[in-house]
């Protein structure tokens, strides 16, 4: 299948995700003098660790929007790690509700450079269907049912802009088991991020299981899923604000017969489904409450301090 660029247009409004007109100057004034305030990329003297990679531990630093790092007191305990707090994002959207489907893998070889691991990573293919062109036919026909409900729509590529804010993000992925055995579809959500991800994981994930008929392979959701990287707002400038509600949904087995044809041979049900979920989120979600108070979430490990030189 061809991906044109004028396809975009139809759903990418031109709009950044990031607006300043509803700026809270009170608010980040408040933040920022806080002693304990970290501004963004800075580290935080804390150890994070992908639950895919352990092994691959990084420096976690501060999101665009900077963070509090709030030490636990001395009743805490020994092994107690105190928290961090995430302020109000101070340029939240103003307008009509505002949602991103990404695009799974779609444009991987422009990543920037703290991403730069993803630009081979292109996907799944069976039998010559790409992953991609799958995650970007159906990203863009949610984009135009949610355009028709009046909601703004960014349809993104593999590069998240920087500090990414919204009412609602949905990646778009299909997978492959290398065998054909597996059916079904997955979804995951980030950690140390907002309340709301359950709420639009569970909107997702009954509108889709309705429509579709598929089953919902629990058993395969993977490490990769709750750690991928858009929500990896201590690792990424390149991610996912983390007051946004943002979940992935793998969308079916592009390696299984009956999901790959389901996903080819009916994408608008796949998209409707996807839209009414996302519709229902952001019914029973107002944006006040999205972005109602700072979140505060459990830091990460303290990074070892190196032991002193000795005289
Ligand atoms: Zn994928």
């Amino acid at each position: 299948m061809a991906i044109g660029a004028a396809f975009v247009l139809v759903v990418n409004t031109g709009m950044t995700g990031i607006q300043l007109a509803g700026m809270k100057l009170g608010s980040v004034i408040g933040a920022s003098s806080d002693p304990n305030f970290v501004p963004a990329g800075a580290p935080l003297g804390q150890i994070g660790s992908d639950p895919d990679d352990p092994s691959d531990p990084w420096s976690a630093a501060a999101p665009p929007g900077g963070v509090i790092v709030q030490t636990p007191g001395p009743s805490a305990g020994p092994n107690a790690t105190g928290t961090l707090r995430i302020p109000v994002p101070k340029n939240i959207p103003t307008g009509p509700r505002r949602v991103a489907i990404q695009a799974g893998h779609w444009k991987s070889d422009e990543a920037p450079d703290e991403l730069r691991r993803l630009i081979p990573q292109t996907g799944a293919e069976w039998e010559g269907v790409t992953e991609v062109e799958i995650n970007l036919d159906i990203a863009q026909r949610v984009g135009v049912i949610l355009n028709s409900k009046g909601i703004a729509v960014d349809i993104l590529p593999t590069t998240i802009p920087v500090g990414y804010i919204a009412d609602a993000f949905v990646a778009l992925h299909a997978d492959s088991d290398g065998a054909g055995s597996n059916s079904g579809f997955k979804m995951a959500h980030g950690a140390r991020r907002g309340p709301y991800e359950d709420a639009l994981l569970n909107d997702i994930k009954n509108a889709f299981g309705t429509a579709t008929g598929l089953d919902y392979d629990a058993t395969h959701i993977s490490n990769g899923m709750r750690g991928y990287y858009p929500f990896s707002w201590s690792r990424f400038q390149h991610a996912v604000a983390a007051h946004t509600p943002a979940v992935i949904l793998e969308m079916g087995y592009v390696s299984n017969d009956d999901d790959r044809a389901l996903m080819l041979d009916k994408p608008d049900l796949l998209a409707a489904a996807i839209a009414s979920g996302v519709m229902k989120f952001l019914d029973e979600t107002p944006r006040s409450k999205i972005f109602g108070q700072d979140l505060v979430v459990p830091a990460f490990p303290s990074r070892p301090s190196r032991p002193t030189a000795s005289p």
